[in-house]
């Protein structure tokens, strides 16, 4: 039977991050595992997008294609695809993941943007304020009722639910005393997801390891919420820290001699600046004023332009941290840059005037096209641009990947990245979905015994076969025999 395995993945956390929260002191359960424990980071590169969508989906299936984004336009279907609360993904999910050798196959998937092959998600979907319907779940009053019976539960809940309310709005205030401008829509998403996603989902990790589930992968994105919202380095964000450190002793301490430990995070973050700072404007009206008659969605933002019944076309705009995607044609094919070029003229022509944007790419007819600083380039002639980035061949690589989505938008534009803050077409202070500083490096904490290498992952889809074997290996060990304690029927 072997040993089973437990996956925590921390949103949006960053190895240099982690790093520097050892050196400050704010995660000594985390230095215990390295100190006594004989854990170390793995360092890796996510790849791009920098977004969950698509870095989970590499980790629990080993293919993310067509993931550009953590919201994009389906041509085919006619619908945004989106996750988060209102997920359309269901939607077109029947055209991903065929051949996969899913991660958490009889295990456990909790609070993930995938199933995974999972008997068991306790009914915690990821970042949505309703509970799956699945047969394989367990309705949401079942989990949240058996939790909150529990006095202890309820108590230690009502007091870290003032606590959190008080401290998010002490350090909102002050934030916008300081000048800082916190997005209040992810000020109160932050709250929520703190105080109750997060201590249900550290719930239902015990509970699936006391019912022998294995493996286990299990989502806690408090962290990345207040990063949005505060900025990754500001104070509160820091201070969750010592939250998500609490949470990985908890199911530590549940591992008993039954389970092995693994944390590991989806990307960084960087501190950003929003697109519409300087001046107000939006990079939706931006295209709306060279589109005369267009009506162009930001999604998710606003819409500029006349109403659909009297437009002329439509553009719509998926935006991700730093990058952002535009869907210039209302056909089931993506356009090529010549075709974009033909129609639109002006509108290539005024994008490129923007200093806030660093770099355009698109699909040529023959080779990818790339315009930075109003030059272009094919192919890897872009590589002398990416030359002020670390490691310039693998970002290409990672670009040119992105460029070969089917479902990439017709131009894909990443804001300027200077002096370790990029433009965000989101209104965040922190943020990701693009190149350049933390948010392409994330990490594998794991113990050095496991021999695992992550030096060669140039993209989180080489992570799955990494963690698939360790999977197997701990199943095939000698050792404490895994007994589910009381699976319940489930
Ligand atoms: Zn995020």
């Amino acid at each position: 039977m072997g040993t089973a395995l437990v996956v925590l993945h921390i949103d949006g956390l960053g190895a240099d991050s982690l790093e520097e929260a050892l050196r400050a002191g704010l995660t000594p359960f985390i230095q215990h595992l390295i100190d006594a424990e004989g854990y170390e980071i793995h360092r890796y590169r996510c790849g791009l997008p920098s977004t969950t969508p698509f870095v989970q989906a590499g980790i629990l299936y080993g293919d993310n294609t067509n993931i550009p984004s953590f919201r994009w336009w389906d041509r085919e279907r006619q619908l945004m695809v989106r996750f988060g609360a209102g997920s359309t993904f269901k939607k077109v999910a029947d055209k991903y993941f065929h051949d996969c050798h899913p991660f958490a196959r009889h295990g456990a998937c909790i609070a993930a943007c995938y199933p995974a092959g999972a008997a068991e998600d306790f009914g915690i979907s990821y970042r949505e304020r309703t509970y799956s319907e699945d047969e394989n779940s367990r309705s949401a009053s079942r989990i949240v009722l058996a939790y909150l019976a529990n006095p202890i539960h309820l108590a230690d809940w009502l007091w870290y639910a003032v606590v959190s309310i008080w401290r998010t709005s002490t350090e909102y205030v002050a934030a916008r005393m300081s000048g800082r401008r916190p997005s209040p829509e992810y000020v109160l998403t932050d709250a929520a997801e703190e105080i109750f996603v997060h201590h249900l989902t550290r719930y239902a990790v015990e509970k699936a390891m006391y019912e022998g589930y294995s493996p286990i992968y299990a989502g806690f994105y408090a962290f990345d919420e207040t990063g949005h919202a505060f900025g990754p380095d500001h104070r509160h964000t820091q201070s969750i820290l010592k939250h998500v450190d609490h949470t990985i002793r908890k199911v530590a301490e549940a591992r008993r001699d039954r389970y092995e430990l693994v944390v590991l995070s989806d990307h960084g973050q960087i501190e950003t600046v929003p697109f519409y700072a300087q001046d107000g404007v939006r990079l939706g009206e931006l295209v709306a004023g060279s589109m005369p008659g267009f009506r162009v969605e930001e999604m998710k933002g606003k819409t500029f332009g006349p109403d659909a019944e009297h437009a002329k076309g439509r553009i719509r705009l998926t935006y991700t941290g730093g990058l952002a995607h535009m869907y210039v044609g209302n056909g089931k094919r993506r356009l090529t840059f010549e075709d974009v070029v033909a129609s639109h003229p002006e509108l290539v022509h005024n994008l490129l005037r923007q200093d806030r944007i660093a770099l355009m790419m698109a699909r040529g007819r023959r080779d990818d096209i790339f315009i930075a600083g109003g030059v272009k380039y094919r192919g890897a002639g872009v590589k002398e641009v990416l030359a002020g980035f670390e490691e310039p061949d693998i970002v290409y690589e990672q670009l040119t990947r992105l460029n070969s989505f089917e479902q990439a938008g017709d131009l894909i534009l990443f804001g300027v990245f200077r002096g370790g803050k990029q433009i965000n077409f989101e209104p965040q202070l922190g943020g990701h979905g693009a190149f350049g500083g933390e948010q392409g490096h994330p990490f594998v904490l794991a113990k050095r015994e496991w021999m695992i290498d992550t030096s060669h992952v140039h993209g989180a889809h080489q992570v799955h076969p990494i963690l698939s074997d360790l999977r197997d290996r701990l199943k095939k060990e000698e050792g404490p025999v895994v007994k589910p304690a009381l699976r319940s029927g489930g």
